[in-house]
């Protein structure tokens, strides 16, 4: 043990709020002394990517279940508000620590900011030290063979698929720290809306916490991994995992889940597709993060130059009936009442929103982006800028841009029952399934006998698909010819 050992270690918690697998903790409780655990509400993250609102609602719960968790340890959750790079350094000198640690993140505001508080603290005499946590492997330690980071996505999975992930370490039996420590209030924070309170939906469908990321890998893996490789593109279905907020806050590890996976893989090995599959998507994860670390402009920069002459369209009208969900085609209404009312929706149907509103549309990624960053409970600075590129033609990787998806035969075939749009769009569930999801083809009989007025009690289609789909082709080709 080391003579420092009965000093107190500070442990910054971040995008890390669980006690399993939590590598700074377990080095903090190993070094003996009390461990005093720490949030900082940070302000210096850039105004334009503050957090979003259905993201504080998470933050809020789920640091009430990372308090009641450490409490249950002995430890008190210390919470602070303010620049890191000023409320680390003081509440290190006032608890008299000798060591500062935490686990890396990777956000391109997050990375220059630790180097620069590592640098400053070290120099103040503390130990310092940082560690993995969030990714099956960290950026700088995947390179194509020359040396390069990868820019596509197979060849980076089977660059890391067959890679040693290190088990995930137990919660530590016992913390103790923090007691007597000034704290803010969770509830001063006010992460959580007034007026009007409109998280209803967020708190029917989720209960954020690590106890409750366990529990939610648990029954994927008892119940549904082994057909997630046919279901996981039906949003009918409830086929995929859920744990996107959980990643994101780091209520589980990617370890853990990668480990609980394979061990359901031994042990039934008709699982075996499903499981890689899902483990594929863990895969596009780090890939994301992969990008964003290499490319820190990703959140920000169309990523081939070629598409920054793209003619995007000012289309207030048309961005604001897409973000309410009354743009007139079910299925992208379907999907983004889902945002609205759950923070969450299904990674098809992101698909296919994200594709109405760049290229139907004409509306610039960004927007798109932006909407989903302040809606989503798993906003993720790397997911979701490198998935709106990815949608939109012009990231790593993407899909190419005169893919276009038709809404309607996409809604055919991934909602083919029509019970996913039914349910977020009921005011045509009463359309037989022919034409649900193109209410302007029924004929007048139909839709006066499902109850639907077009222009009344539903939108009529914002833009014809088929001269939004010319249009944007010819933009593109345009573009390719500039280039
Ligand atoms: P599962 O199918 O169970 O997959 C398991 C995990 O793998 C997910 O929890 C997630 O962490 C990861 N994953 C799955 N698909 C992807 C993907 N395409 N890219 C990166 N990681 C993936 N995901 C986010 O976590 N945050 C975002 O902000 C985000 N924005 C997106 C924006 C667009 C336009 C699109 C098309 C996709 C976006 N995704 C984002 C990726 C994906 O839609 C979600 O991760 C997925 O729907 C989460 O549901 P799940 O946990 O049930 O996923």
């Amino acid at each position: 043990m080391s003579a420092s050992s009965s000093a107190p270690t500070l442990v910054w918690f971040r995008q890390d709020l669980r006690l399993s697998d939590n590598p700074a903790l377990t080095a903090a409780v190993a070094r003996g002394g009390p461990v005093v655990p720490l949030y900082l509400l940070d302000d210096e993250t850039p105004g334009s990517w503050a957090m979003g609102g259905a993201s504080r609602w998470w933050l809020h719960h789920s640091l009430q279940s990372l308090g009641d968790d450490l409490s249950a340890k002995g430890a008190t959750l210390i919470l602070r508000r303010g620049k890191a790079t000023e409320i680390l350094p003081a509440m290190a000198e006032e608890i008299g620590a000798a060591a500062v640690l935490w686990n890396r993140c990777y956000e391109p505001w997050a990375v220059p900011r630790d180097t620069a508080l590592k640098e400053r603290l070290k120099a103040s005499g503390l130990e310092i030290e940082s560690f993995s946590a969030s990714l099956l492997q960290e950026p700088w330690t995947v390179q194509t063979g020359a040396g390069k980071p990868y820019t596509v996505f197979s060849p980076f999975w089977r660059a890391i698929r067959d890679r040693d992930v290190p088990r995930p370490l137990a919660a530590p039996g016992e913390v103790t720290g923090g007691e007597g420590l000034a704290s803010d209030r969770l509830e001063d924070w006010q992460l959580l809306p007034q007026r009007p309170d409109w998280a209803s939906g967020l708190r029917e469908s989720w209960t954020p916490g690590e106890q409750a990321a366990q529990e939610r890998l648990t029954a994927f893996l008892e119940e549904r991994v082994a057909r997630y490789a046919d279901k996981r593109n039906r949003p009918d279905i409830d086929g995929t995992s859920g744990l996107s907020p959980y990643l994101h806050w780091g209520e589980i590890s990617p370890r853990q889940i990668w480990h609980a996976t394979q061990h359901r893989l031994s042990a039934d090995d008709t699982a075996g597709k499903g499981a890689w599959s899902f483990l594929s998507e863990l895969g596009w994860r780090d890939f994301s993060y992969h990008l964003l670390f290499h490319w820190p402009s990703l959140m920000e920069e169309t990523w081939k130059d070629n598409f920054k002459a793209f003619p995007w369209r000012e289309n207030p009208e048309g961005l604001r009936a897409w973000c309410r969900g009354r743009t007139g085609f079910p299925i992208v209404d379907a999907g983004m009442r889902q945002l609205w009312h759950t923070g969450w929706m299904h990674n098809r149907v992101r698909m296919i929103v994200g594709s109405f509103l760049i290229k139907d549309l004409m509306v610039h990624w960004q927007e798109g982006e932006r909407w989903f960053w302040d809606t989503l409970v798993d906003a993720d600075a790397a997911s979701n800028g490198a998935s709106w590129q990815w949608v939109a033609g012009c990231g790593a990787d993407a899909a190419p841009y005169f893919r276009i998806f038709n809404p309607m035969t996409q809604g055919e075939k991934f909602d083919p029952s029509g019970d996913y749009t039914r349910k977020w769009v009921p005011e045509v569930a009463g359309l037989p399934d022919r034409y649900l999801h193109r209410p302007w083809e029924a004929p007048d009989e139909v839709l006066a006998e499902a109850g639907v007025r077009l222009g009344e009690t539903y939108p009529k289609p914002i833009v014809d698909h088929g001269e939004a789909r010319q249009a944007a082709l010819a933009a593109f080709e345009n573009i390719k010819k500039g280039a």
